[in-house]
């Protein structure tokens, strides 16, 4: 199916408050708001249908060995930006927005805010300005620029830890 406003994607499904839609051309699907939401806004809930001691590309990591298959599944099709508008929130299970967000706009998330160490790195073109290149999870990134991203409770620990353990060092 293709609409006027989007003529490279079809629609895979619906739901309600968001869509997932396919890029022709590149086949990368890709998840749109339906509506609009102000930042802090819970965009949607989401539990583990299944919880990983290894991450593959489709889990979002919630503590160390402890990996989570989003429920619902729709939810894996938010795709990664370097300057995103929702955060996963693995301590709530929420999805939340980070900033204003407009119908019709793609949903994006900061993979490093969840993930420590990425199993497969990629290079990013998410093209925003904040764009960091290669992400391989937020234990190859510069703290500092680290901490300006909303970043998961899990993270912040791995953060702490390692600059104790440092410290210590
Ligand atoms: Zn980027």
């Amino acid at each position: 199916m293709i609409t006027a406003t989007n003529p490279s994607y079809r629609l895979v499904s619906d739901h309600i408050f968001a869509v997932v839609r396919q890029n022709i051309d590149n086949n990368q699907k890709a998840f749109f708001a339906q509506q609009r939401y102000e930042p802090g806004q819970v965009v949607a809930e989401f539990s583990a249908g299944k919880t990983l001691s290894r991450p593959t590309y489709l889990t979002v990591q919630v503590g160390i060995d402890k990996h989570i298959m989003l429920q619902p599944e729709h939810l894996q099709y938010i795709n990664h930006s370097c300057d995103p508008n929702v955060f996963f929130d693995t301590y709530t299970m929420q999805v939340v927005a980070l900033k204003p967000i407009a119908e019709g706009d793609e949903m994006t998330f900061f993979y490093p805010s969840t993930e420590w160490d990425m199993v497969q790195p990629f290079k990013c073109f998410c093209g925003t300005s904040r764009c960091l290149g290669e992400i391989k999870g937020a234990a190859h990134i510069n703290p500092q620029v680290l901490r300006s991203y909303t970043l998961t409770r899990f993270i912040q620990q791995q953060l702490h830890d390692r600059s104790s353990k440092e410290k210590r060092a």
